[in-house]
């Protein structure tokens, strides 16, 4: 019997109570988790922008240690730090064909099983995002585990499940930017914080950070911003103002609104990139003029999980972490347990704070 969050029905308190789990049947892996952060695609499946069967325990950002392995697991053994991949590719369907594998058709197809049983009713319980990291222990699908790279503390690796890869993979994968480049990032939160030392890794001249809140400033700053906006109805033109009245090469949305989508598109110069990492409602309709596309020349793009390749990239990831340029403890600015999810889901709707990380 361990500890978890449950997420009952949409709209619902997320419920903390015991579940019990199964010995890893063929292909499975049983996981303690040491850590895991929380996502704003947590809150959003509560909230029903996302969806996935429920009753489910929540959490997707995580990493820990290998307890039991079943038949056929033989990538890792017990005692291994792992950290988990919530959207494991098939290797079959036509995305994974293109090496596309952040577009697996089949990524989420775990997410309908039954994988652990309430203690109070025996009740079914589906695992989330396929990983169910807002446990003490877990039973997952061997292809969602990869070993932690050596030389990145076990807590902190659990970022690299989804908040790193995404921010990362936004500025490296999906934007491309080059050295000399300017970059504005919207949203100051885990991911917005992980897409601004992306940012700095790729020698961008000059790194906008975009919030609602003043009070990130100091937060931007130490992931690598050179510049503070606090969001205005003036900030694309603020941003001109910034970069010789050009606007900037590449922006990243991190926030999923209608209204960020469409500034972070006019912040852009002429022939400028914007990247959509937020995840937004469908309420959120993003408007733009036919002359307005031609006459600009800009690129729009949406990003999912940063267009990575988590078993390619968490070794480049974990480089940059040994070297000192990827730190990642920075973007955690609160320790909580998991009692404390419901607060920090209140604090992301409030916009306040970067990751929250639950340590177990
Ligand atoms: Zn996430
Ligand atoms: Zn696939």
């Amino acid at each position: 019997m361990v500890r978890a969050a449950v997420c009952t029905a949409v709209g619902s308190p997320l419920e903390i109570t015991d579940i019990d789990l199964p010995e890893p049947g063929p292909g499975q892996v049983r996981i303690k988790l040491a850590a895991a952060g929380v996502c704003h695609s947590d809150l959003s499946l509560t909230n029903g922008t996302m969806r996935v069967p429920l009753p489910a325990v929540l959490g997707h950002e995580g990493a820990g240690t290998v307890v039991s392995v079943g038949d056929g697991v033989t990538h890792v053994v017990p005692g291994d730090a792992v950290v988990l991949n919530w959207a494991p590719s098939c290797g079959d369907c036509h995305a994974c064909s293109l090496g596309e594998v952040w577009l697996c058709a089949n990524a989420l197809a775990g997410a309908g099983a039954v994988y652990a049983r309430r203690a109070s009713d025996g009740s079914d319980l589906h695992p989330g995002l396929n990983v169910a990291a807002f446990a003490e222990e877990t039973v997952v699908a061997a292809n969602t585990v990869l070993r932690v790279p050596d030389g990145v503390p076990l807590t902190d690796a659990a970022l690299l499940g989804c908040a790193v890869l995404t921010g990362y993979g936004a500025v490296h994968h999906s934007a491309r930017v080059q050295e000399g480049e300017t970059v504005a990032v919207y949203g100051v939160g885990g991911v917005g914080l992980a897409t601004l030392q992306a940012a700095r890794i790729a020698g961008a001249s000059k790194v906008i950070a975009v919030d609602v809140s003043s009070e990130k400033e100091e937060l931007a700053r130490r992931a690598g911003a050179t510049d503070y906006v606090v969001a205005s109805e003036n900030t694309a033109r603020e941003i001109r103002g910034l970069t010789g009245k050009q606007g900037v090469d590449v922006a990243v949305e991190c926030v999923g609104r209608a209204v960020t989508i469409r500034t972070a598109w006019e912040s852009t110069r002429r022939g400028g990139r914007t990247t959509v990492v937020g995840i937004g409602g469908k309420d959120q309709q993003v408007t733009f003029n036919a002359l307005e596309l031609f006459h600009w020349g800009r690129t729009l793009s949406g990003c999912v999980y940063g267009n990575s390749n988590p078993s390619e990239d968490l070794p480049v990831l974990a480089d940059h972490v040994r070297a000192g340029r990827l730190d990642l403890s920075a973007l955690v600015t609160e320790h909580i347990t998991l009692n404390d999810i419901p607060s920090a889901f209140d604090n992301m709707l409030a916009g306040k704070g970067g990751r929250a990380l639950v340590l177990f």
